[in-house]
């Protein structure tokens, strides 16, 4: 199954992909991750990312469409693939679509996570992530049974830098302007669309995202 996950900052698209991917055995490539892998190496590339995702900014559609390309064709999409932030603009889709097309496996499925902006500032302010798995928790909604170390590896969690209220708002304002559209971009080309509402639990949300796919086990 390829799908692409969307919804604004902290609706809780990573912490379903993981789950998706701990259940279904799907590739996860979320275009954050990959550009923080970049910077943590310190590439000089990673250095022109810091600038726009520091500021709540997208980051230069070149150079996502490259990245994002690279990191597709490194996987086998006939497994399975589960896109977490990408594509965030109409052109990083047009681009997706190209290099799917060709392989003759296209998109099956959009699913959309959907969120008010109060909940979504609350979310993202109260996010800890662990700078060794990438895990993610919440300070009050999903805690780690010790405070601030991550349960799985035992490392201190951190709050990323572009989890702030300043940040989130610019990230949102991003996600209106450039990001939406997709949306309807990927319904006029009659996609399979699943809506879900982000405001519900995480076991329910993973439920109701495995149904609406189809997938079972
Ligand atoms: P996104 O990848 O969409 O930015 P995350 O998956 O990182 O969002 O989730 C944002 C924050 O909200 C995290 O701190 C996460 O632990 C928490 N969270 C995610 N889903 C839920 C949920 N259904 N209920 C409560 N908290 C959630
Ligand atoms: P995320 O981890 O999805 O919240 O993304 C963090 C930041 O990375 C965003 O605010 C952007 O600056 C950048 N980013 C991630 N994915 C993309 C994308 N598809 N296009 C442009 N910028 C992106």
């Amino acid at each position: 199954m390829r799908v692409v996950l969307m919804g604004p900052p902290g609706a809780g698209k990573g912490t379903q992909a993981k789950r998706l991917v701990e259940r279904f055995g799907m590739a996860h490539l979320s275009s954050g991750d990959i550009l923080r892998a970049e910077r943590a190496a310190g590439t000089e590339l990673g250095e022109k990312l810091k600038s726009y995702m520091d500021a709540g900014e997208l980051v230069p559609d070149e150079i996502v469409v490259e990245i994002m390309a690279g990191a597709v064709a490194k996987q086998d999409p006939q497994k399975g693939l589960l896109l977490d932030g990408f594509p965030r603009t109409i052109i990083q889709a047009e681009a997706l679509d190209e290099q799917l097309d060709r392989l003759g496996l296209p998109l099956e499925a959009v699913l959309i996570i959907e969120a008010d902006e109060s909940l979504l500032v609350e979310r993202i302010t109260g996010r800890r992530s662990c700078p060794s798995c990438g895990r993610v928790y919440h300070v009050k909604n999903i805690p780690p049974a010790k405070e601030d170390i991550c349960d799985a590896c035992g490392v201190k969690l951190i709050q990323r830098e572009d989890d702030t209220e300043t940040v989130v708002r610019q990230r949102l304002t991003a996600y209106r302007s450039q990001t939406e559209p997709v949306i309807e971009y990927y319904a006029a080309g009659g996609r399979k669309m699943i809506k879900l509402d982000g405001a519900e639990p995480l076991e329910e949300v993973a439920e109701q995202a495995a149904e609406a796919l189809g997938l079972s086990g």
